[in-house]
């Protein structure tokens, strides 16, 4: 590689400890022409504690369809670009695919280099105690249509279930869970993971159901939802 090849970073960033960055993302965020990024608001959190200074510019679905062959003028020039998220890995249910894919597809020149990082799923799998040999990864779950039929192909899943869940959402969630799955299935939601109220709460969905009912402040904040496999 020499210093007129383009590069796209892919840098994650905490998914709420701010001391959960490395070193190396720390040094391509200053070293390189420009961060994309979702809310610059919040990448200046970032900034600010690293004491950062390179310029950004608004990369999300909408907006990233609109600048995409702006930044893929510049990755031929030579530029160097990384892209950030709001929180934990980019394109990992986050902007950016788009843009990877059409750099890898387009600009056989130009370097993709990912960043290895913080990431909800990942933090999530490990807290769990649950096997993660094998796992299918949903991401969001839909809202409304097919969102059922997820919950009966997860409940009968022979490999572990994991999926991102909101607060609007995750009570019903539970109850859900707790009409398709046995007594013996353990299920594990990790929430506010790396944050001041971090907490990781395993059982059967009908106790998880019962203790979020009883604590109702702690339906709070972003959780990820963990799954045993049938048959374990
Ligand atoms: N790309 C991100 C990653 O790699 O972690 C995920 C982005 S996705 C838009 C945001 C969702 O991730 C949240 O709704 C929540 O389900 C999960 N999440 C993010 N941060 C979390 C945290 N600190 N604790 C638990 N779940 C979190």
């Amino acid at each position: 590689m020499n210093d007129n090849t383009g590069i796209l970073y892919i840098v994650p960033t905490p998914i709420g400890n701010l001391e959960d960055i490395t070193l190396r993302a720390i040094r391509i965020l200053k070293e390189v022409d420009l961060v994309l990024c979702e809310d610059t608001s919040v990448t200046q959190r970032i900034f600010k504690e690293y004491d950062i200074t390179t310029k950004t510019s608004v990369f999300y679905a909408q907006t990233g369809l609109k600048n995409i062959e702006k930044i893929m003028s510049m990755l031929e020039d030579g530029k160097k670009i990384a892209l950030v998220s709001d929180a934990g890995t980019p394109t990992i249910s986050d902007p950016g695919v788009l843009l990877v894919d059409k750099v890898r597809n387009e600009l056989k020149d130009v370097q993709v280099i990912a960043l290895p990082g913080a990431s909800a799923l990942i933090t999530a799998l490990s807290a769990s105690g649950i096997s993660s040999s094998t796992f299918t990864f949903y991401g969001f779950l839909p809202h409304k249509k097919g969102r059922e039929t997820l919950f009966k192909i997860i409940a009968e899943s022979s490999v572990t279930s994991a999926f991102y869940e909101s607060v609007h959402r995750i009570e019903k969630t539970l109850e859900s869970l707790s009409k398709y799955l046995d007594e013996k299935r353990q299920i594990v939601i990790a929430r506010e993971l790396t944050k001041m109220h971090e907490e990781v709460v395993r059982g059967n969905a009908q106790y998880i159901k019962e203790y979020f009912e009883m604590n109702k402040d702690h339906i709070r904040g972003e959780f990820v939802v963990i799954v045993e496999k049938a048959n374990s």
